[in-house]
Formats: C-alpha cells, structure tokens, sequence
C-alpha cells in the first residue's frame, strides 16, 4: 500500500512537471512564432491602444523642452540607424523616471529619467536605457510577453469557463511590463552592442542604474530595474563592457 501510494505521488509529480515545462516552454515556444506571424500593421494596433490607456491612467503630456526632445531624439535615431518611420520615440511626465518599448516599434520615455542624466551634453547614460529599449524591440518581448499572458490567462480562462480574467491581465500586462531575466538579459547585450559600434561608453548607464536603484521603491521599479535582484550583475556586466574611456575628452 505504501509502495503504491509512493508511486501515486510519484506520478502525479512527474506529470505536474511536464505539464509545468511544457506550458512554460511551449509558451515561449508558441509566443515567438505567433508574434513572428503577426503583421506589422496590427502590432502597431496594439502598442497605440497600449499607449492611448497609458496616456488615460498614467502619463501626462511632457514638460521638456522642444530643444532636449530633439537633441535626444537626434542622438538615438544615430544610435539605432533608424528614422522616426521605424522607430518612434515619444516623451511623457510621470512622477517616476522609466522607459517602455510597446508592440509596433514605440519606445516612451519619461521626463523624471532625463532628469536623472549626468550629461546633458551627449545623454551616454540615456542613450544607454533607449538602446536597452531597443533591444527589446528587436526582440519584440512586449509582444511575446502579452501572447504569453494572454496565453496563460485564455488556457485558465477556458477551464473555469470564465475569460473576464484574460481581458484584465492583457489591459494590466499594458501597465506593468515585467520581463524575464532572459529579456533582461538579451536588451542588455543588444544595448551593449549598439553602444560599442556608436563608441559611447556602458559606464554612464551602469552609473544610471545604480542611482535609480537607490531611488526608486518597490512600486515603481523601473521597466529596465523589473529583474530588482540582480541589478547589480547587471550593473557589473555593464562596467565590465565599458570601454571608450575617451568620450568624454
Ligand atoms: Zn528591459
């Protein structure tokens, strides 16, 4: 009988296990191939709707100068060798200092950040962030994040018979952006990357990492921050790339 239930359990662990790798695998898996499939005109929908109830609840219209907005806006589409038809960069207020990259090539960054920039000559520490944010464009996480989720939600959704769960993650996953440490991980190698070819030093976004860490709570922890433990790994990563030392002679 003890044998037997040993078994039992034993079983009902192993399927726990693969349904567990097989959902999360095969969500990752499935949202790749879905957001790869997905045409350019409706991932573009989806980061305007995105934007449009960010405006409602969380932004407010930004208070920089017309003169900053084109300076950095200047220096970013150097840095990603794109034009504002491919990427488009926009600007809002929020008490908080963070960046989003959304479906459909929008990159939003807020006043409160380039207000925490050391140098306002060349925004090295900003152009740090906004590449950062591109290479989760380039990788389109947002949007394998919201099929991932919208995933799980539809799948739980269909077994309790009720999907009003699924339309509230997808409107909240629109607010809260919280990649994994694999996301993190491939933004920072692509922010890496772009900043060595353009010659500007990781050092400035390193130092912006680390100040943002002492000032932000646990509310607000800044989309480029969400993986909090391991701020300084990352922080580390990025001194350790840091070359171009005379950039700023
Ligand atoms: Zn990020």
């Amino acid at each position: 009988m003890k044998k037997f239930l040993i078994l039992l359990i034993s079983i009902t662990l192993l399927f726990a296990i693969i349904i567990y790798y097989t959902f999360t695998w095969g969500s990752e898996l499935l949202s790749t191939i879905i957001a790869d499939i997905i045409p350019a005109e409706i991932q573009k929908q989806i980061g305007e709707s995105s934007i449009q109830s960010m405006d409602i609840k969380e932004f407010e219209k930004t208070k920089l100068s017309v003169y900053t907005q084109t300076k950095i806006k200047k220096q970013f589409y150097q840095l990603v060798e794109k034009d504002s038809n491919e990427v488009v960069l926009l600007f809002r207020k929020a008490v908080y200092p963070n960046a989003f990259a959304l479906p459909g090539n929008y990159i939003i960054v807020l006043d409160s950040l380039i207000k925490m920039s050391k140098d306002t000559l060349r925004y090295a520490d900003v152009m740090g962030v906004l590449a950062h944010e591109a290479g989760h464009l380039q990788y389109k996480h947002s949007l394998k994040l919201m099929i991932q989720s919208g995933l799980t939600a539809a799948i739980v959704g269909y077994f309790i018979g009720d999907f009003s769960a699924f339309a509230a993650t997808l409107t909240h996953q629109l607010l809260s952006l919280s990649y994994s440490r694999k996301y993190e991980n491939e933004a920072d190698d692509y922010a890496i990357l772009l900043l060595n070819k353009n010659k500007i030093p990781t050092l400035p976004l390193a130092n912006l990492l680390e100040r943002i860490n002492q000032y932000s709570n646990e509310k607000n922890i800044p989309e480029f921050l969400s993986t909090h433990p391991v701020t300084k790994e990352r922080v580390e990563k990025l001194k350790k790339n840091s070359n171009f030392s005379s950039f700023y002679n």
